[in-house]
C-alpha cells in the first residue's frame, strides 16, 4: 500500500507541476493511476517506437502477414499486438495537429510539448526538460541504451539525450550523443559526423571510450563485457540509415540482431532502458511505398520478440511499450478503384524498396542515357510484378489498365528530365511530391491495386495506439496524451 500510495502523490506532484494535463473537475489521469498502479517497479524497460506507425500501418502488416486470397482472407496476429494492454494517445504537438518527430518524441521522452523541429526544448527553445533517460543514467544508474534504424542522431533517437533548438544541427546533437555517457548506440551512422575543422563525431564518441565498430562479426559477439558501444549497420542505404528490411541480404545486421546485442551489453543488476526506433516506416510512408513499410514494421515486431524473450526470463522486472510517434503518408485500407475488395497478396511481387529501385535505374540510365519506357517496363515486371496493357502476368490483378500505362508512362518521361526541368505544379506535386516521379507511380499503381490509398507525403493528426506488455502494463491502458506516456513511465520507474 505504501507503495501505491508514493505513486498517487508522484503523480499529484506532475499535475501540480503541469506535467500531466488536468482536465475540469476531477483529474481522469489521477484517478487511472490510483485504481490501476502497480505494486512492482519495472527494472527493465523497453520503449519501442515505429515512427510513423499508427493503427492502419499495424494493421496493413497483419494483412500481409495473414492471407489476402479472395474469399478466404485472415488477419495475423504481430507480437506486440498480442500484448495484453492496449491504449490510445494524441500526438498533436505546442503549435501542430500534424506534428514532427522532434516534438513528439520529445512528449513521449521528457512530458512536455514543444515546437516541431525542437528538441529537448520548451516552446521558448530555452528551457531544458531531462529526458527519462536522462534521469534514469543519474537517479538509478540504469545502463541506456538507443537503436533506431536511421541515423542515431536523427530526431527521434537524439530526443533521448539531446536538447537543440533544430532538429537539423545534426553536428552538435552528434556531440551531446557522445557526451551522453549512455552504454549502446547502435543502428544506422552518424548523419554529418564531419564539421568543417571540427573533430569527427565519431572520434568524440571513440575518445569518450565508445567501441565503434561497423563489422557484423564483432558486432554479433558483444557481451555485458564490451563496454560503450556504437554498433553501425555494415551497409547503409538512404543518407546512413540501415537499408530497409525489403532490401536486406545475409550481410546486414537485421533490427532484431542489434535488440539482442543491445540487452547483453546492457544485462545488470541495476536495470536498464532500451528505446528502439524503426525509423524507416516513417521514411517508406512518406514516400507512399507500403511493401517497404510492412517489411519494416514486421522487421520491427521480430526486434520486440527479442525483448518478449527478455522479459520472460525477467517476468516481474520487465515493461516493453510499443506505440507510434505521429502517422505518416495518411494510409488508408480501401481505395476507390478497388472499392470493397483489397489484394494485399499482390505487394509480394515488389522486390526492392523505392530507392533501392532509384538507385537500380539511375545505374541503368547512366550506362543508356536514352532508355525508352518500353525497355524501363521489363525492369517494372522484374521488381513491381506490374505488366504492360494485354498482356501475361502471373496474376490477371497486376497488369496494367490503358489509364495506369499513360500514368506511368508520363511519370517516366517526367522522371527522365533533370529535376530543374521538370513540371512543378500543383498537380505534380500531388502526383510525385518531392520524390522521383517514376518509383513514386509504381508505389501508387501497386499501392492502389492492393486496396491502399495515401492523402500525403507528410504527417498527419490521426492517434496511435501505444500496446504494453510486463509490470506496470496496465497504466497505459486507455486514452490519453503522448506527454503522458512519459508521466507513466516515470510514475512507474520511481525518478522524480
Ligand atoms: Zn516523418
Amino acid at each position: 500500500m505504501k507503495k501505491r500510495l508514493i505513486l498517487v502523490m508522484l503523480l499529484l506532484a506532475a499535475v501540480t507541476l503541469g506535467l500531466v494535463a488536468q482536465p475540469a473537475g476531477e483529474s481522469a489521469t489521477t484517478w487511472k493511476v490510483s485504481e490501476q498502479s502497480t505494486e512492482k517497479t519495472p527494472k527493465y524497460v523497453f520503449m519501442f517506437i515505429g515512427d510513423g506507425m499508427s493503427h492502419v500501418q499495424i494493421n496493413a502488416a497483419q494483412v500481409l502477414k495473414g492471407n489476402n486470397t479472395k474469399g478466404s482472407i485472415s488477419l495475423a496476429n504481430l507480437t506486440f499486438t498480442e500484448f495484453p494492454v492496449v491504449g490510445l494517445q494524441t500526438t498533436y504537438d505546442a503549435t501542430s495537429f500534424c506534428p514532427d518527430s522532434a516534438s513528439t518524441a520529445t512528449s513521449l521522452s521528457s512530458g512536455y510539448k514543444t515546437h516541431s523541429g525542437v528538441l529537448g526544448l520548451g516552446v521558448d527553445k530555452q528551457f531544458v526538460g531531462k529526458t527519462i533517460t536522462e534521469s534514469l543514467k543519474e537517479q538509478k544508474d540504469w545502463k541506456v541504451g538507443v537503436v533506431s534504424t536511421v541515423t542515431l542522431n536523427h530526431a527521434t533517437p537524439a530526443a533521448y539525450y539531446a536538447h537543440v533548438p533544430s532538429r537539423n544541427n545534426y553536428y552538435d546533437i552528434g556531440v551531446q550523443m557522445a557526451n551522453s555517457g549512455f552504454d549502446y548506440f547502435a543502428g544506422g551512422s552518424v548523419n554529418k559526423a564531419e564539421d568543417g575543422g571540427k573533430k569527427s563525431i565519431y572520434t568524440l564518441l571513440e575518445e569518450q571510450g565508445y567501441l565503434v565498430t561497423d563489422d557484423k562479426n564483432e558486432i554479433l559477439s558483444l557481451s555485458s563485457d564490451s563496454g560503450k558501444v556504437y554498433a553501425q549497420s555494415p551497409r547503409l542505404q538512404d543518407g546512413g540509415a540501415m537499408p530497409y528490411a525489403i532490401d536486406m541480404d545475409a550481410s546486414d545486421v537485421t533490427l532484431a540482431q542489434f535488440v539482442k546485442k543491445g540487452i547483453d551489453v546492457l544485462d545488470n543488476e541495476k536495470g536498464f532502458f532500451m528505446m528502439v526506433e524503426s525509423g524507416k516506416i516513417d521514411w517508406a510512408c512518406h514516400a507512399n511505398d507500403a511493401a517497404s513499410e510492412i517489411r519494416d514494421l514486421l522487421a520491427f515486431d521480430e526486434a520486440i520478440q527479442e525483448a518478449v524473450r527478455f522479459a520472460k526470463a525477467h517476468p516481474e522486472e520487465t515493461l516493453i511499450v510499443v506505440t507510434g510517434d505521429h502517422e505518416t503518408g495518411g494510409m488508408t485500407i480501401g481505395f476507390a478503384s478497388t472499392g470493397y475488395n483489397t489484394a494485399f497478396n499482390i505487394l509480394e511481387n515488389q522486390k526492392a524498396s523505392y530507392i533501392a529501385f532509384d538507385e537500380i535505374m539511375s545505374d541503368i540510365i547512366a550506362q543508356n542515357p536514352n532508355l525508352s519506357f518500353r525497355q524501363a517496363m521489363v525492369l517494372v515486371e522484374e521488381y513491381f510484378g506490374l505488366a504492360s496493357p494485354g498482356s501475361k502476368a502471373s496474376d490477371d490483378a497486376l497488369v496494367l489498365s490503358e489509364f495506369e500505362y499513360s500514368r506511368l508512362e508520363k511519370a517516366f518521361k517526367q522522371a527522365m528530365m533533370p529535376e530543374s526541368s521538370r513540371e512543378s505544379d500543383q498537380l505534380s506535386y500531388q502526383l510525385y511530391g518531392s520524390y522521383n516521379p517514376f518509383s513514386v507511380t509504381l508505389t501508387h499503381i501497386l499501392n492502389n491495386k492492393a486496396g491502399i490509398g495515401w492523402t500525403s507525403y507528410a504527417h498527419t493528426g490521426t492517434p496511435v495506439g501505444v500496446y504494453a506488455y510486463g509490470v506496470g502494463a496496465e497504466l497505459f491502458a486507455g486514452s490519453y496524451d503522448n506527454t503522458d506516456v512519459y508521466t507513466k513511465l516515470k510514475t512507474l520507474v520511481g525518478i522524480v
